[in-house]
Protein backbone atom coordinates (compact mmCIF):
# COMPACT_ATOMS: atom_id res chain seq x y z
CA UNK A 1 0.00 0.00 0.00
CA UNK A 2 1.80 3.35 -1.27
CA UNK A 3 1.54 6.35 1.02
CA UNK A 4 -0.99 9.38 0.03
CA UNK A 5 0.90 12.48 -0.71
CA UNK A 6 -1.37 15.41 0.09
CA UNK A 7 -1.17 17.93 -2.99
CA UNK A 8 -0.65 21.29 -2.32
CA UNK A 9 -2.25 23.69 -4.85
CA UNK A 10 0.26 26.19 -5.66
CA UNK A 11 1.40 27.82 -8.95
CA UNK A 12 2.72 24.25 -10.87
CA UNK A 13 -0.69 22.77 -9.91
CA UNK A 14 -2.46 21.06 -12.81
CA UNK A 15 -5.95 20.62 -13.68
CA UNK A 16 -8.13 18.12 -15.13
CA UNK A 17 -12.10 17.29 -14.58
CA UNK A 18 -15.50 16.11 -15.82
CA UNK A 19 -17.53 17.57 -17.99
CA UNK A 20 -21.06 16.58 -18.22
CA UNK A 21 -24.95 17.39 -16.98
CA UNK A 22 -25.70 16.46 -14.65
CA UNK A 23 -22.36 15.96 -12.53
CA UNK A 24 -23.03 15.82 -9.12
CA UNK A 25 -23.54 11.82 -9.02
CA UNK A 26 -19.56 11.39 -10.42
CA UNK A 27 -17.03 9.29 -8.42
CA UNK A 28 -14.27 10.35 -10.97
CA UNK A 29 -12.53 12.32 -8.29
CA UNK A 30 -11.87 9.90 -5.91
CA UNK A 31 -10.40 8.04 -9.29
CA UNK A 32 -7.89 10.88 -10.14
CA UNK A 33 -7.07 12.70 -6.98
CA UNK A 34 -6.40 8.87 -5.13
CA UNK A 35 -3.85 8.71 -8.10
CA UNK A 36 -2.45 12.22 -7.75
CA UNK A 37 -1.71 11.51 -4.03
CA UNK A 38 -0.25 8.55 -4.82
CA UNK A 39 2.22 9.75 -7.29
CA UNK A 40 2.87 12.81 -5.70
CA UNK A 41 1.65 14.60 -8.81
CA UNK A 42 0.84 18.09 -8.27
CA UNK A 43 -2.56 17.52 -10.17
CA UNK A 44 -6.39 17.94 -9.12
CA UNK A 45 -9.53 16.86 -10.38
CA UNK A 46 -12.58 18.64 -10.26
CA UNK A 47 -16.24 18.32 -11.69
CA UNK A 48 -17.67 21.19 -13.83
CA UNK A 49 -21.49 21.12 -14.68
CA UNK A 50 -21.72 22.54 -18.57
CA UNK A 51 -25.13 23.57 -19.40
CA UNK A 52 -26.99 22.41 -22.15
CA UNK A 53 -25.77 24.48 -25.39
CA UNK A 54 -21.95 25.46 -23.69
CA UNK A 55 -20.11 21.97 -24.40
CA UNK A 56 -18.25 23.92 -27.53
CA UNK A 57 -17.31 26.82 -25.38
CA UNK A 58 -16.58 24.83 -22.04
CA UNK A 59 -13.53 22.64 -24.24
CA UNK A 60 -12.40 25.85 -25.76
CA UNK A 61 -12.03 27.18 -22.00
CA UNK A 62 -10.68 24.27 -21.06
CA UNK A 63 -8.00 24.49 -23.27
CA UNK A 64 -7.27 28.05 -22.77
CA UNK A 65 -6.80 27.89 -19.39
CA UNK A 66 -4.66 25.03 -19.61
CA UNK A 67 -6.48 22.64 -18.69
CA UNK A 68 -4.22 19.03 -18.99
CA UNK A 69 -7.36 16.54 -19.46
CA UNK A 70 -10.86 16.04 -19.29
CA UNK A 71 -13.74 13.18 -18.91
CA UNK A 72 -16.47 13.62 -20.79
CA UNK A 73 -20.08 12.55 -19.39
CA UNK A 74 -23.46 12.71 -20.59
CA UNK A 75 -25.37 13.91 -22.83
CA UNK A 76 -21.98 14.89 -24.38
CA UNK A 77 -20.08 12.10 -25.08
CA UNK A 78 -20.74 12.46 -29.46
CA UNK A 79 -21.44 16.36 -29.24
CA UNK A 80 -17.46 16.78 -28.39
CA UNK A 81 -16.12 15.14 -31.08
CA UNK A 82 -17.01 18.26 -33.26
CA UNK A 83 -14.17 20.01 -30.76
CA UNK A 84 -11.37 17.23 -30.67
CA UNK A 85 -8.34 18.18 -32.93
CA UNK A 86 -7.87 14.33 -33.38
CA UNK A 87 -9.72 11.14 -32.12
CA UNK A 88 -8.52 7.53 -31.51
CA UNK A 89 -9.72 4.88 -33.95
CA UNK A 90 -11.95 2.81 -31.45
CA UNK A 91 -13.56 5.91 -30.17
CA UNK A 92 -14.10 7.17 -33.73
CA UNK A 93 -15.65 3.84 -34.78
CA UNK A 94 -18.22 3.64 -32.08
CA UNK A 95 -19.32 7.19 -31.78
CA UNK A 96 -18.58 8.67 -28.61
CA UNK A 97 -15.53 10.49 -26.61
CA UNK A 98 -15.10 9.82 -23.01
CA UNK A 99 -11.51 11.51 -22.89
CA UNK A 100 -9.74 14.26 -23.95
CA UNK A 101 -5.46 14.56 -23.86
CA UNK A 102 -4.09 17.83 -24.28
CA UNK A 103 -2.57 17.91 -27.31
CA UNK A 104 -0.77 20.53 -29.36
CA UNK A 105 -3.95 22.86 -30.67
CA UNK A 106 -6.65 21.05 -28.63
CA UNK A 107 -7.47 17.52 -27.49
CA UNK A 108 -7.45 14.53 -28.73
CA UNK A 109 -10.49 12.35 -28.02
CA UNK A 110 -10.43 8.54 -26.63
CA UNK A 111 -13.01 6.10 -25.44
CA UNK A 112 -11.73 4.77 -22.15
CA UNK A 113 -15.11 3.59 -21.60
CA UNK A 114 -14.60 0.64 -23.74
CA UNK A 115 -10.64 0.16 -22.83
CA UNK A 116 -12.03 0.17 -19.31
CA UNK A 117 -14.62 -2.63 -20.45
CA UNK A 118 -12.08 -4.48 -21.44
CA UNK A 119 -9.32 -4.38 -18.69
CA UNK A 120 -12.08 -5.26 -16.13
CA UNK A 121 -13.13 -8.65 -17.80
CA UNK A 122 -9.31 -9.35 -18.38
CA UNK A 123 -9.07 -8.66 -14.87
CA UNK A 124 -11.75 -10.70 -13.70
CA UNK A 125 -10.62 -13.87 -15.65
CA UNK A 126 -13.22 -13.26 -18.63
CA UNK A 127 -12.35 -14.83 -22.00
CA UNK A 128 -14.34 -13.03 -24.81
CA UNK A 129 -11.96 -14.41 -27.58
CA UNK A 130 -14.05 -17.44 -29.68
CA UNK A 131 -16.42 -17.28 -26.55
CA UNK A 132 -20.54 -16.81 -27.13
CA UNK A 133 -21.23 -13.50 -25.37
CA UNK A 134 -25.21 -12.69 -24.64
CA UNK A 135 -25.22 -8.61 -24.14
CA UNK A 136 -28.31 -7.34 -22.25
CA UNK A 137 -29.14 -3.86 -23.27
CA UNK A 138 -28.62 -2.02 -25.78
CA UNK A 139 -28.15 1.75 -25.03
CA UNK A 140 -24.72 3.53 -24.76
CA UNK A 141 -23.29 0.93 -22.74
CA UNK A 142 -24.43 -2.13 -24.55
CA UNK A 143 -22.62 -0.55 -27.50
CA UNK A 144 -19.56 -0.39 -26.05
CA UNK A 145 -19.55 -4.26 -25.16
CA UNK A 146 -20.61 -5.02 -28.51
CA UNK A 147 -17.99 -3.40 -30.56
CA UNK A 148 -15.56 -4.61 -27.79
CA UNK A 149 -16.68 -8.47 -28.07
CA UNK A 150 -16.32 -7.81 -32.16
CA UNK A 151 -13.01 -6.13 -32.02
CA UNK A 152 -11.82 -9.09 -28.90
CA UNK A 153 -12.76 -11.79 -32.14
CA UNK A 154 -15.80 -13.31 -30.03
CA UNK A 155 -17.37 -16.24 -31.69
CA UNK A 156 -21.05 -14.90 -31.64
CA UNK A 157 -22.28 -12.01 -30.08
CA UNK A 158 -26.57 -11.94 -28.78
CA UNK A 159 -27.63 -8.50 -28.13
CA UNK A 160 -30.90 -8.70 -26.12
CA UNK A 161 -33.22 -5.53 -25.66
CA UNK A 162 -36.52 -4.39 -25.04
CA UNK A 163 -36.75 -2.38 -27.74
CA UNK A 164 -35.56 -5.05 -30.63
CA UNK A 165 -35.42 -2.09 -32.98
CA UNK A 166 -32.17 -0.70 -31.05
CA UNK A 167 -30.56 -3.78 -31.07
CA UNK A 168 -31.17 -4.39 -34.56
CA UNK A 169 -29.54 -1.07 -35.66
CA UNK A 170 -26.70 -1.71 -33.10
CA UNK A 171 -26.28 -5.43 -34.93
CA UNK A 172 -26.24 -2.98 -38.24
CA UNK A 173 -23.66 -1.08 -37.48
CA UNK A 174 -21.25 -3.90 -35.42
CA UNK A 175 -21.44 -6.05 -38.20
CA UNK A 176 -20.90 -3.51 -41.03
CA UNK A 177 -17.86 -2.36 -39.29
CA UNK A 178 -16.76 -6.17 -38.69
CA UNK A 179 -17.53 -7.54 -42.07
CA UNK A 180 -19.28 -10.16 -41.04
CA UNK A 181 -22.70 -11.49 -39.05
CA UNK A 182 -21.09 -11.28 -35.45
CA UNK A 183 -24.04 -9.78 -33.99
CA UNK A 184 -27.54 -11.16 -33.75
CA UNK A 185 -30.36 -8.81 -32.49
CA UNK A 186 -33.26 -10.68 -30.34
CA UNK A 187 -35.61 -9.75 -27.88
CA UNK A 188 -34.94 -10.50 -24.76
CA UNK A 189 -37.56 -12.90 -24.31
CA UNK A 190 -36.60 -14.50 -27.20
CA UNK A 191 -33.17 -15.52 -25.28
CA UNK A 192 -33.74 -19.35 -25.52
CA UNK A 193 -33.39 -19.24 -29.23
CA UNK A 194 -29.56 -18.74 -29.23
CA UNK A 195 -27.84 -22.33 -29.75
CA UNK A 196 -25.23 -22.10 -27.47
CA UNK A 197 -25.38 -24.06 -23.82
CA UNK A 198 -22.81 -21.66 -22.55
CA UNK A 199 -21.73 -18.42 -22.86
CA UNK A 200 -20.55 -14.68 -21.10
CA UNK A 201 -23.75 -12.42 -20.19
CA UNK A 202 -22.65 -8.88 -20.04
CA UNK A 203 -25.64 -6.97 -18.18
CA UNK A 204 -25.90 -3.47 -19.61
CA UNK A 205 -29.36 -2.41 -19.04
CA UNK A 206 -30.10 -0.28 -16.13
CA UNK A 207 -32.73 -2.84 -14.12
CA UNK A 208 -30.92 -3.82 -11.23
CA UNK A 209 -29.63 0.02 -10.33
CA UNK A 210 -30.44 0.61 -6.89
CA UNK A 211 -32.49 1.57 -4.98
CA UNK A 212 -34.22 -0.79 -7.76
CA UNK A 213 -32.54 -3.56 -6.38
CA UNK A 214 -34.04 -6.45 -6.45
CA UNK A 215 -34.89 -5.83 -10.13
CA UNK A 216 -33.61 -8.18 -13.03
CA UNK A 217 -34.14 -8.11 -16.87
CA UNK A 218 -34.84 -11.56 -16.96
CA UNK A 219 -35.86 -13.96 -14.37
CA UNK A 220 -35.65 -17.72 -16.38
CA UNK A 221 -33.90 -20.26 -14.78
CA UNK A 222 -32.41 -21.95 -17.95
CA UNK A 223 -30.94 -18.63 -18.98
CA UNK A 224 -28.84 -18.51 -16.03
CA UNK A 225 -27.57 -22.35 -16.03
CA UNK A 226 -26.19 -21.40 -19.45
CA UNK A 227 -24.38 -18.15 -17.81
CA UNK A 228 -20.56 -19.68 -17.71
CA UNK A 229 -19.70 -15.21 -16.50
CA UNK A 230 -22.48 -12.52 -15.53
CA UNK A 231 -20.81 -9.22 -15.97
CA UNK A 232 -22.82 -6.43 -14.65
CA UNK A 233 -22.13 -3.06 -15.56
CA UNK A 234 -24.14 -2.16 -12.34
CA UNK A 235 -22.27 -1.27 -9.02
CA UNK A 236 -24.73 -0.18 -7.04
CA UNK A 237 -25.84 -2.42 -5.18
CA UNK A 238 -22.32 -4.34 -4.97
CA UNK A 239 -24.22 -7.89 -5.55
CA UNK A 240 -26.55 -7.00 -7.86
CA UNK A 241 -29.84 -9.70 -8.66
CA UNK A 242 -28.43 -10.70 -11.54
CA UNK A 243 -25.39 -11.49 -10.23
CA UNK A 244 -26.89 -13.37 -7.54
CA UNK A 245 -28.86 -15.31 -10.07
CA UNK A 246 -25.85 -16.00 -11.91
CA UNK A 247 -23.51 -17.39 -9.01
CA UNK A 248 -26.94 -19.85 -7.82
CA UNK A 249 -26.83 -21.76 -11.21
CA UNK A 250 -22.64 -22.14 -10.83
CA UNK A 251 -21.51 -19.41 -12.93
CA UNK A 252 -18.67 -16.92 -11.98
CA UNK A 253 -19.89 -13.27 -11.48
CA UNK A 254 -18.35 -9.32 -11.37
CA UNK A 255 -20.37 -6.05 -10.87
CA UNK A 256 -18.83 -2.97 -12.58
CA UNK A 257 -17.01 -0.95 -10.74
CA UNK A 258 -13.72 -2.13 -12.21
CA UNK A 259 -14.49 -0.69 -15.67
CA UNK A 260 -15.74 2.11 -13.72
CA UNK A 261 -11.66 2.15 -11.83
CA UNK A 262 -10.37 1.23 -15.14
CA UNK A 263 -11.66 3.99 -17.27
CA UNK A 264 -10.45 6.12 -15.17
CA UNK A 265 -7.27 4.91 -14.89
CA UNK A 266 -6.24 4.22 -18.23
CA UNK A 267 -7.79 8.51 -18.85
CA UNK A 268 -5.36 9.36 -15.86
CA UNK A 269 -2.67 7.01 -17.66
CA UNK A 270 -2.94 9.37 -20.84
CA UNK A 271 -2.83 12.33 -19.50
CA UNK A 272 0.46 11.48 -17.35
CA UNK A 273 2.08 9.40 -19.84
CA UNK A 274 2.74 6.63 -16.91
CA UNK A 275 1.61 3.22 -16.60
CA UNK A 276 -0.85 2.30 -13.05
CA UNK A 277 0.48 -0.91 -11.85
CA UNK A 278 -2.30 -3.51 -10.50
CA UNK A 279 -1.02 -3.02 -7.09
CA UNK A 280 -1.84 0.92 -7.48
CA UNK A 281 -5.27 -0.12 -9.14
CA UNK A 282 -6.34 -2.02 -6.22
CA UNK A 283 -5.05 0.60 -3.79
CA UNK A 284 -7.49 2.96 -5.90
CA UNK A 285 -10.50 0.69 -6.02
CA UNK A 286 -10.48 -0.11 -2.33
CA UNK A 287 -10.87 4.01 -1.65
CA UNK A 288 -13.99 3.46 -4.84
CA UNK A 289 -15.69 1.34 -2.98
CA UNK A 290 -16.04 3.30 -0.07
CA UNK A 291 -16.85 5.95 -2.20
CA UNK A 292 -20.23 4.25 -4.09
CA UNK A 293 -21.32 2.72 -1.24
CA UNK A 294 -25.06 3.83 -0.16
P1 LIG B 1 -28.97 3.76 -21.65
O1 LIG B 1 -28.23 4.18 -22.86
O2 LIG B 1 -30.04 4.62 -21.10
O3 LIG B 1 -29.59 2.28 -21.94
C1 LIG B 1 -30.44 1.67 -21.01
C2 LIG B 1 -30.71 0.24 -21.44
O4 LIG B 1 -31.52 -0.38 -20.42
C3 LIG B 1 -31.51 0.12 -22.74
O5 LIG B 1 -31.11 -1.03 -23.43
C4 LIG B 1 -32.95 -0.01 -22.22
O6 LIG B 1 -33.82 -0.69 -23.10
C5 LIG B 1 -32.73 -0.87 -21.01
N1 LIG B 1 -33.83 -0.76 -20.04
C6 LIG B 1 -34.11 0.30 -19.26
N2 LIG B 1 -35.21 0.04 -18.51
C7 LIG B 1 -35.61 -1.20 -18.86
C8 LIG B 1 -36.69 -2.03 -18.44
N3 LIG B 1 -37.55 -1.64 -17.50
N4 LIG B 1 -36.80 -3.26 -18.99
C9 LIG B 1 -35.93 -3.68 -19.94
N5 LIG B 1 -34.89 -2.95 -20.38
C10 LIG B 1 -34.73 -1.72 -19.85
O7 LIG B 1 -27.97 3.52 -20.43
P2 LIG B 1 -26.41 3.11 -20.49
O8 LIG B 1 -25.58 4.32 -20.48
O9 LIG B 1 -26.24 2.11 -21.58
O10 LIG B 1 -26.22 2.41 -19.06
C11 LIG B 1 -26.78 1.14 -18.77
C12 LIG B 1 -26.30 0.67 -17.41
O11 LIG B 1 -24.88 0.50 -17.40
C13 LIG B 1 -26.61 1.70 -16.31
O12 LIG B 1 -27.08 1.01 -15.18
C14 LIG B 1 -25.28 2.34 -16.01
O13 LIG B 1 -25.17 2.70 -14.64
C15 LIG B 1 -24.31 1.20 -16.31
N6 LIG B 1 -22.99 1.72 -16.75
C16 LIG B 1 -21.90 1.37 -16.01
C17 LIG B 1 -20.65 1.83 -16.38
C18 LIG B 1 -19.46 1.44 -15.56
O14 LIG B 1 -18.41 2.09 -15.65
N7 LIG B 1 -19.56 0.39 -14.77
C19 LIG B 1 -20.50 2.64 -17.51
C20 LIG B 1 -21.64 2.97 -18.26
C21 LIG B 1 -22.88 2.50 -17.86
P3 LIG B 1 -34.67 0.14 -24.22
O15 LIG B 1 -33.72 0.38 -25.34
O16 LIG B 1 -35.75 -0.82 -24.58
O17 LIG B 1 -35.16 1.39 -23.56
Amino acid sequence: MKDLIPVTIDGHTRLCGLIGNPVEHTSSPAIHNTLASIYGHNLVYVPFKVENGYIENAVDGAYALNVLGLNVTVPYKSDVISKVVAIDDLAKKIGAVNTLVRVDGGYKGYNTDILGLERALKVAGAQIEDEVVVILGAGGAARSAAFLCAHLNAKAIYVLNRSLDKAKNLADEVNSDAGREIVTPLNISDWNVIPYDSFVAIQATSVGLSPNDSEVVLEDEGFYKRVQFGFDLIYRPATTTFMKLVEKYGGKSANGLAMLLYQGIIAYELWNEITVSEDIAKQVYKVLEETVKP
